[in-house]
C-alpha cells in the first residue's frame, strides 16, 4: 500500500506521527492530516469498500455545496452520513473498536488520494471536500481531544506576548473586533503567522497585519488549521500524481480507481446498496403502471412511457428498466408477463425466441447464471450513453433543456411539480449536478407526504440510485397509509 511517493510524503512531514504504531492505540487522534499512508497489509475488498463509504460522504458534501446548503445544514448533512458510513468515535468512547474506524478512514482518504490526483479538477474537487469533511469533524470534536491534536503538531504560530498584544491594542481591537464582552482584546489570546497561510482571514479584512504576518486571535485559530490541511493536501495530491503512472500495470487496482473517479466527476458517489430496496416486497405485473405514475424517477418513467407508446424498447432501454423491475420485486413469472404483455406487437414465436432467454437471463437463469444488479445512477449517467433514437439513460443529462421541462411538467405537475419549479432545476441540471436535480424533483413531488426541501431522500441524502428513489417514495405512502388508519 505504502508508495514512493507516500514515503516521500511521509519523510517530508514533522516527526509527530498520526500513526502510533507501539502505542495501545494505534491512532491517538480521531483528527487525522494524513502524513503517513497507512502501514501493512490490505486486502482488495478492503481498499474498494473503504474508498466507496468515504466517497459516499464526500459526493454529499459536493451536493451541498451545489444545493447551496448552509454550513450549518452541510454540517448536519454530513454526520448524518458520517454515522451511517465513517463512524469515527471520540477516543473517550466506550464499547467502539476506535482503532478499526479510525484504520477505515485513512485507509479510505488514501485510496481515493491515488483515484482523485488524475487531473486539476479532481484534485480542486477533493481537495474541498477533504477540506470540508476535516472541518466538520474538527467542530464536532470533544474540547480536550481537539486540543490534544493540536498540541501534537507544529503549526509553527507564533504566540504574541502581552507587550506586543498590549502595543497594537488598537489595531488588534480594529481588526478583529468581538462580540463577548468577556473576551476584550486583553484576554484574547493571538498568534502570529505569515499572511501567506490565512488569505481567507486576510480577504475578509479579519486579522491585523504587520511585517508580514497576520495577527490570529484564538477564536479564529481553526484557519490556520484548515488552510494548513488544505495546503498540505494540494502538495500531496500534485506528488502523487507525478508517481502514478508507475501504478498504471496494476491491473487489480487501476479499474477500482477508475471508476471511484469517474463516479465522483459524474458528481455521484456509486451504488447505493440494493439490499436497501426492501426485500420481500414482491410486485406483480399488473402493478407496474401505478407504481411507474407514482413512484419512479424520471428515467424509469421515461423507459415505462417509451414502452407502453412504442410497444418496444430497444436493448440498452430493456436491460436498465428489467433490472430495475427485478429489483423492485418484479419476480421472473410477473417478468416475462410483463415483458409479454408489453410487447404487444410481437407474435409469442418471436418472443420466445428473442426476448424470453435475456429475461431469464437477467435473473441469472440462464449464461453464466449471474445475478446482475440494477443499473446505479453513475452507471446511467456514464456508460452506454443513448444516441437520438433510444430511450435509456438519465432524462436529466441527456435530454435537451427543452424537451426536459416539457417531460418534467407531463409527468409530474400531477405530484405538484409547476413551472415556477423549473428554473431551480434547469440551473442545477446546467451545473452537471444531475442527481441533485433529481433529488430536487423528488422533495417536490412528496412534499404532500411531508418532505421538505434539503431533506432528499431521506436525513439529507441525494439520490444515488433509481431503485432508492422508488423504494424511499413507496416508504412514504406506506408511512402515510399507516397514519391514515390509525387517525380512522
Ligand atoms: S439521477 Fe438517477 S434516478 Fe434520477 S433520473 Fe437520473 S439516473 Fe434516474
Amino acid at each position: 500500500m505504502q508508495s514512493a511517493v507516500d514515503r516521500k510524503v511521509a519523510s517530508s512531514k514533522q516527526s509527530t506521527s498520526q500513526v502510533e504504531r507501539h502505542s495501545t492505540l494505534k491512532y491517538p487522534h480521531r483528527l487525522n492530516f494524513y502524513d503517513i499512508s497507512p502501514q501493512g497489509d490490505i486486502t482488495i475488498e478492503e481498499f474498494e469498500t473503504c474508498a466507496l463509504d468515504r466517497l459516499r460522504v464526500l459526493a454529499e458534501i459536493e451536493s451541498s455545496f451545489a444545493r447551496n446548503r448552509p454550513y450549518e445544514e452541510l454540517k448536519e448533512v454530513t454526520e448524518k452520513q458520517c454515522s451511517k458510513y465513517l463512524p469515527l468515535a471520540s477516543t473517550g468512547a466506550h464499547m467502539v473498536d476506535r482503532d478499526a474506524e479510525r484504520r477505515k478512514d485513512h485507509v479510505g482518504h488514501f485510496v481515493l488520494r491515488l483515484a482523485f490526483c488524475r487531473s486539476e479538477e479532481l484534485r480542486r474537487r477533493f481537495v474541498k471536500a477533504e477540506t470540508t469533511l476535516f472541518r466538520v469533524r474538527y467542530d464536532s470534536d470533544v474540547h480536550s481531544e481537539r486540543e490534544a491534536f493540536l498540541n501534537s503538531r507544529d503549526f509553527d504560530w507564533i504566540p504574541v506576548s502581552d507587550e506586543e498584544r498590549k502595543q497594537y491594542e488598537t489595531e488588534l481591537a480594529a481588526a478583529s473586533p468581538t462580540s463577548s464582552k468577556e473576551t476584550s482584546t486583553r484576554a484574547e489570546r493571538y498568534y502570529k503567522v505569515k499572511w501567506t497561510r490565512v488569505p481567507d482571514l486576510v480577504e475578509k479584512r479579519r486579522v491585523f497585519l504587520k511585517g508580514g504576518y497576520a495577527y490570529v486571535p484564538s477564536r479564529e485559530q481553526s484557519s490556520i488549521v484548515f488552510q494548513e490541511f488544505q495546503t498540505n493536501l494540494t502538495k500531496a495530491l500534485d506528488m502523487t500524481a507525478k508517481a502514478l503512472p508507475r501504478l498504471d500495470e496494476d491491473t487489480r487496482i487501476v479499474p477500482i480507481l477508475n471508476n471511484l473517479s469517474q463516479g465522483f466527476l459524474a458528481g455521484v458517489s456509486s451504488e447505493w446498496s440494493t439490499a436497501e430496496a426492501g426485500s420481500g416486497d414482491q410486485i406483480t405485473a399488473g402493478m407496474v403502471d401505478d407504481l411507474a405514475r407514482k413512484h419512479f424517477p424520471m428515467c424509469m418513467r421515461n423507459l415505462h412511457d417509451t414502452l407502453c407508446r412504442d410497444r418496444h424498447l430497444k436493448h440498452f432501454g430493456r436491460l436498465q428498466y428489467g433490472l430495475f423491475l427485478k429489483v423492485l420485486g418484479l419476480s421472473i413469472d410477473e417478468a416475462i408477463a410483463f415483458w409479454r404483455k408489453s410487447f404487444s406487437n410481437i407474435q409469442d414465436d418471436k418472443f420466445n425466441k428473442e426476448y424470453r432467454y435475456n429475461i431469464r437471463h437477467s435473473y441469472g437463469l440462464e449464461g453464466k447464471r449471474a445475478n446482475y444488479p440494477a443499473k446505479s445512477c453513475q452507471q446511467i449517467l456514464i456508460s452506454d450513453q443513448p444516441g437520438s433514437a433510444d430511450s435509456h439513460g438519465c432524462p436529466y443529462r441527456h435530454f435537451s433543456g427543452d424537451n426536459l421541462q416539457t417531460a418534467l411538467l407531463s409527468m409530474y405537475s400531477g405530484q405538484g411539480l409547476s413551472v415556477a419549479d423549473l428554473p431551480e432545476i434547469m440551473a442545477t441540471v446546467k451545473a452537471g449536478h444531475y442527481h441533485v436535480a433529481c433529488t430536487r424533483v423528488f422533495e417536490i413531488t412528496h412534499a404532500r407526504q411531508g418532505v421538505k426541501k434539503g431533506e432528499g431522500v431521506g436525513g439529507g441524502e441525494s439520490v444515488t440510485h433509481p431503485n432508492q428513489y422508488a423504494a424511499k417514495s413507496r416508504e412514504l405512502e406506506k408511512e402515510k397509509d399507516d397514519v391514515d388508519v390509525v387517525m380512522d
